[in-house]
């Protein structure tokens, strides 16, 4: 069936390519037939031996007659078949023409669209030559589309801009071109795309102008640059100032700490406080706007160092203890035994933060207390730090607000408490900086919880030592008998973790009921009831108690000397070492314990005889004189020399002379020749020279990491940072004596 499907196929074909051939076969076949059949009847009829019967011709001649009739019959069907499907072919035909005249039409609008396109529309060959392109293009290019199209035209190109291929193959890039209007910017979208089966692919390009957008993108970049180079000249400018205010500030602080020393009415030393307190303000002002300046220039270096936790947070409630109780605020601190003690990060830092928390906790409180609370933060190795405080509170709308730089919560408030508005700035940045975040929880008039939440790892090379063990109260009975506040609240936490039962007591009415009831292993009463009400229940309290422990501030130690009836007490804040011990371990009876924990180390003064010979460099009058003086007060011998020169000549002629110097007090900046540079000379002549290596100590007013490294690099000792502080002075000069005589 398909065979023969086949040969006809290919016959008709045949027939449609070789019409003439065609017909000339078919009309020598008609003619043979015809011309065969009329020649054989008249041969028959003419032909004597032929037989001829009239009826036999007569029956043939009709059956030819009937033969031809049914050939016409047939055929005259088929031409009316043929007509038919001619009919139905003409009016396919007629919907095939409007189909093909829509369809132009379509065509038309299509490539009108294209042609009217904002954007640039090219589509090349292989080769690059052009098959289309739009208007835009044409207006672009300045030349027609006649010139273009068959041409291999491209723009000049001025520079070309970053390049992508995304997943569909289509290659997006940015160019500077060289058109007829100037030099524009185009985003070209190139791709490949068939447009013709059998034809091979052509590439279609279209650029979109962006110009404007470019150009708007590179001022913002230029600008933003701008901004970033002023900010930095800014922060550099802040750091100078500071620098430059804080030398003559270290001649008003010292000047007036030395002045007050001396003998003076009472209104010159009130006059002399003021000028110190002044001095102390603007100090700290200077502190805050260097230490922005350098978050703000990102020089904020941060260490990781091992460091105390509990150390941390006591100390800095122990700092601030005499703000508080000055304003007869109540102050605690508070570690979860859970914590390590020892943990790695940036100590200073976060003293700071806490510092500023704290200080402002106090600032604004003025009645009640303020706590710092460590505990384990939500995620792994992060501690959260909390600062509480019973104090004005923040109202809602400024609790974003006051973390922005120079922003306080109300103005009237900060004019009455003082202060910048930096202080939550930095700390915000610094805590940002480790990694951590500062939320805050308060309410108008019912005081402020800062939580700051850091990361901060376990001290592994601490090991097992590595936590606080308290003693074990299991089943003990101790009374508190304190004012209800966050602090007794913290001492009550604290027994209680500790498995003590404890029984806090606010009113004294109270508490002698409740004393005669049972034996208690320990009573703590809070002076903060007052000291009698304190020593009349310790009285009472004597007869039910072995330790019988009073808590008391550094001011009223001495209202309750003697000591009597008391077994021992606690100086507040409360260290959790020395609670420890009054509370978990034996005591001695009859003696009043001291706290074992010092609160200041005794500072270490040099003693007589031990005075040091002393260069010290320094070009300011007013300085060099301050230096003088203080050395000579902690017994030592300064020399002055005003720049670096001097210094190195001094120096030089001293070694000479047989009696070196026992220390270099080196101004970093001076005249001539700074105190780096002399720094290095020296110790270049000590390398040349076998001899004593003189100790150089940098005097600066720098508090940048940068300077400190390159003292160290000019191979100087340490150094102290202006203003001079009277104790850290001596305590380095106490170290090197002791240093010189163990040497010697
Ligand atoms: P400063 O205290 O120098 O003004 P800070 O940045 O430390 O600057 O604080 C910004 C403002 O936030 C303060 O002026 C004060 O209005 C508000 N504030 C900060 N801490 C407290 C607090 N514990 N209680 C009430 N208000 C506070």
């Amino acid at each position: 069936m398909g065979r023969t499907l086949r040969i006809r196929l290919r016959l008709r074909r045949f027939m449609r390519r070789h019409q003439l051939i065609f017909t000339i076969l078919r009309s020598l076949m008609i003619f043979s037939a015809g011309f065969g059949g009329a020649y054989g009847f008249i041969k028959a009829s003419i032909s004597e031996n032929s037989g001829y019967n009239p009826h036999t011709f007569a029956i043939g001649a009709s059956f030819l007659f009937a033969l031809a009739c049914v050939g016409l019959a047939t055929l005259s069907m088929r031409l009316r078949f043929v007509h038919k499907k001619l009919q139905k072919i003409a009016l396919h035909n007629e919907v095939l023409a409007d189909r093909n005249w829509e369809l132009q039409e379509a065509e038309q609008r299509a490539r009108h669209l294209f042609e009217q396109q904002g954007d640039l529309i090219v589509m090349r060959e292989q080769d690059g030559t052009i098959i289309f392109v739009n208007d835009a293009y044409c207006q672009m290019a300045g030349l027609d589309r006649e010139n273009l199209i068959g041409s291999q035209f491209a723009f000049d190109l001025i520079e070309q801009g970053d390049s992508a291929l995304e997943p569909s193959g289509t290659r997006v890039h940015d160019q500077r071109i060289d058109s007829a209007t100037g030099p524009r910017w185009i985003a070209w979208r190139e791709a490949l795309v068939r447009s013709d089966a059998g034809h091979p692919a052509v590439l279609q390009c279209v650029g979109r102008d962006v110009t404007d957008r470019t150009e708007s993108e590179r001022a913002l970049a230029d600008a933003r640059d701008q901004a970033n180079a002023a900010n930095r000249a800014k922060s550099r400018f802040l750091a100078m100032a500071s620098h430059e205010i804080r030398t003559p500030l270290n001649g008003i602080l010292g000047m007036s700490g030395l002045l007050l020393e001396t003998h003076l009415t009472p209104e010159q030393t009130t006059y002399a406080k003021a000028v110190r307190t002044s001095g102390e303000a603007l100090m700290a002002l200077i502190n805050e706007l260097l230490d922005y300046s350098k978050i703000e220039a990102g020089k904020l270096a941060l260490e990781a160092q091992p460091f105390s936790l509990t150390a941390l947070i006591e100390e800095i409630t122990e700092l601030l203890a005499p703000r508080a109780q000055a304003k007869q605020l109540e102050i605690a601190a508070y570690m979860d035994e859970r914590l390590p003690t020892w943990v790695t990060g940036d100590a200073a830092r976060l003293r700071q933060v806490l510092l500023n928390l704290a200080g402002n906790a106090i600032k604004f409180t003025s009645s009640g207390g303020v706590a710092v609370i460590a505990e384990p933060g939500i995620w792994p190795n992060e501690i959260s730090f909390q600062v509480r405080d019973t104090g004005i509170g923040i109202a809602f709308e400024a609790q974003e607000r006051i973390f922005r730089e120079f922003e306080q919560a109300d103005d009237s408030v900060a004019r009455s408490f003082g202060g910048t508005g930096l202080g939550l700035a930095i700390s915000d940045r610094i805590v940002k900086r480790m990694g951590g975040r500062i939320s805050l929880q308060s309410e108008l008039g019912a005081g402020s919880t800062f939580e700051v939440s850091v990361p901060l790892p376990a001290a592994l090379e601490r090991g097992e030592q590595n936590s606080f063990r308290g003693p074990d109260l299991t089943g003990q009975s101790v009374m508190l008998i304190a004012p209800t506040g966050l602090q007794a609240e913290l001492i009550e936490r604290r027994l209680q973790h500790w498995g003590a039962q404890t029984c806090l007591v606010a009113e004294a009415a109270v508490a002698d009921v409740l004393l005669p009831e049972r034996a208690w292993h320990a009573v703590l009463i809070d002076d903060a009831i007052g000291s009698d009400a304190a020593r009349r229940l310790g009285a009472t309290a004597q007869h039910h108690t072995t330790r019988l422990i009073v808590l008391v501030t550094p001011a009223s130690r001495h209202e309750l000397m003697p000591a009597a009836p008391f077994h021992g007490y606690l100086v507040k804040p409360l260290r959790a070492a020395s609670l420890a011990a009054r509370v978990g371990f034996a005591v001695d009876d009859t003696s009043l314990v001291d706290d074992p924990v010092p609160t200041i180390a005794p500072p270490i003064t040099a003693s007589a005889g031990m005075g040091l010979s002393i260069l010290v460099a320094e070009d300011n009058d007013i300085n060099a004189l301050l230096m003088r003086s203080l050395l000579s007060k902690l017994g030592h011998h300064a020399d002055i020399a005003v720049h670096g020169e001097a210094a190195l000549d001094s120096w030089l002629a001293a070694r000479a002379a047989g009696t070196p110097y026992d220390l270099i007090l080196m101004d970093v900046q001076m005249p001539r020749l700074d105190g780096i540079a002399a720094a290095k000379r020296i110790r270049a002549h000590e390398a040349a020279e076998p001899g004593r290596r003189t100790p150089i100590l940098a005097l600066t007013a720098n508090a940048l990491v940068e300077d400190r490294y390159a003292c160290f690099e000019a191979g100087m000792d340490g150094f102290l940072v202006k203003p001079i502080d009277r104790d850290k002075l001596d305590e380095a000069l106490a170290n090197l004596a002791a240093a010189r005589q163990v040497a010697a």
